[in-house]
């Protein structure tokens, strides 16, 4: 019989590839513990109507790459694409908003049905960090810093960019809209499909266009940056001075928008020229009007996600990923029935008594030959010997599996935890 597969882009993640994910999510973890932001878990599943209101009916997301079904019911459900309109949900159903700052942080897998490619999935995963209540450029340049301080500690700091725009807020954004459609109008014939379709009903999202003749066509369009009204442009300057202070490079980008609806204000990108054309790891911005939007008192926020996979890509194209750590430091060989029972027992003590120590037991049987080949596999430094004879003697054999030099010696049982912990392992 056939074998059935995975799903199309909705990779496994195997054993030799979570120690990575688990390095990189655990220094993520770390930095934001040290900012000061809490974790927030919600469903994987949540109405479509969510999403349509948030991120906006007219962008690629909710327009082609949802995981839209009804359930029993007749519901009509999603897998989440994105955090931020669930996070933005959680929030306001149990309370956490009226009057109150949040600092934020999810992870976990997201769906959108885009063509699968290099750093591009249908099954991803994001670390995505919210905040809410706090209206000044500072919380932004917080988020940035954050950001960039991971980058540091990942060592990835050189191989990003960090690309900045104001998108102003809904007045400014509504003087530009107009004068864009103005522009562009007089280019009918040229745009591509998607963009002309958008004319009508989302046209600042032509400016993300990768069509080359609507890029070329988008040279001469006006700009939003002059379009900012004075509360806009505060914001977005008060964000540079503290960029500025704390030593971040940025590139100013006017055409950086965004592809979900909700931002205004200050939209952020780290870009690499290490991936191929799927460079973007970290992307983020402000959403002052969402929580009012779903339904909430108006709250301002700002927040990010990044792409776990991009950043696995990263870690390994940059060779700054960790050695994958051995297996074991303890193997414990043993042959005949008696011996099997005692290295079981005898393991359990070893992991009592030096609880940071990771001890392997042979399981299936084998020759001491066979065995000893799989304690080398292993990783450990060292392997206990448990045979008939040492055991009517009470006894094991300890030795190095990485120092030839070293002789092997008899410890009495009772002793043996004891007696690694002092002489082997001085770490634990
Ligand atoms: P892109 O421009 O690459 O399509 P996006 O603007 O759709 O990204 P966001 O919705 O802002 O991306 O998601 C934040 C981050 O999540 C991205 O910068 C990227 O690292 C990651 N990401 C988004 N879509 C995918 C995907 N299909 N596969 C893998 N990672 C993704
Ligand atoms: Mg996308």
């Amino acid at each position: 019989m056939a074998r059935i597969q995975s799903i199309r882009g909705m990779n496994d993640i195997l054993p030799t590839e979570t120690p990575l994910w688990q390095y990189l999510e655990g220094r993520i973890r770390d930095v934001l513990s040290r900012y000061g932001y809490s974790e927030i878990r919600f469903p994987i599943v949540e109405h479509t109507e969510l999403f349509k209101r948030s991120i906006g009916e007219v962008t690629d997301i909710v327009e082609k790459e949802m995981y839209t079904f009804e359930d029993r019911n007749g519901d009509s459900l999603t897998l989440r694409p994105e955090g931020t309109a669930s996070c933005v949900r959680a929030c306001d159903q149990n309370g956490l908003l009226h009057n109150q700052i949040q600092r934020l942080w999810y992870t976990g897998p997201m769906f959108r049905h885009e063509r699968p490619q290099k750093g591009r999935l249908r099954q991803f995963h994001q670390v995505g960090v919210e905040t809410f209540g706090m209206t000044g450029p500072d919380i932004d340049a917080e988020l940035i810093l954050l950001s960039a301080r991971l980058w540091r500690e990942l060592g990835i700091s050189d191989a990003l960019t960090l690309e900045l725009n104001s998108i102003g807020n809904a007045e400014s954004r509504a003087n530009y809209r107009q004068a864009l459609v103005d522009y562009l109008s007089g280019f009918k014939a040229d745009l591509d499909e998607d963009s002309l379709r958008r004319l009508g009903s989302n046209p600042l999202r032509i400016l993300d266009t990768k069509d080359p003749k609507t890029r070329e066509i988008l040279l001469g369009a006006p700009v939003l940056a002059d379009y900012l009204d004075e509360v806009s442009r505060a914001h977005f300057v008060g964000l540079c001075a503290r960029l500025d202070a704390a030593g971040i490079p940025y590139k100013l980008n006017p055409q950086l928008v965004r592809g979900l609806d909700y931002y205004g204000l200050t939209v952020f990108e780290w870009t690499t020229d290490k991936l191929g054309a799927q460079g973007t790891v970290c992307a983020g911005g402000r959403y002052d009007g969402l929580v009012e939007q779903l339904g909430g008192k108006p709250t301002p926020a700002v927040g990010f996600a990044m792409g776990i996979e991009r950043l696995c890509l990263l870690l390994e194209t940059l060779a700054v990923a960790p050695a994958i750590p051995a297996l074991a430091d303890v193997f414990i060989v043993s042959v005949g029935d008696g011996a099997e029972i005692a290295a079981l027992t005898l393991a359990e003590a070893i992991r009592t008594a030096l609880p940071t120590a990771r001890v392997l037991i042979n399981c299936g049987g084998g020759s001491f030959k066979s065995q000893f080949k799989k304690a080398d596999k292993s990783g450990a430094a060292l392997a206990i010997v448990l045979g008939e004879d040492e055991l009517a003697q009470g006894h094991a054999a300890v030795k190095s599996l990485r120092d030839s030099q070293s002789e092997q010696q008899l410890v009495a049982l009772a002793e043996l935890p004891d007696y690694i912990g002092k002489h082997f392992f001085t770490k634990f």
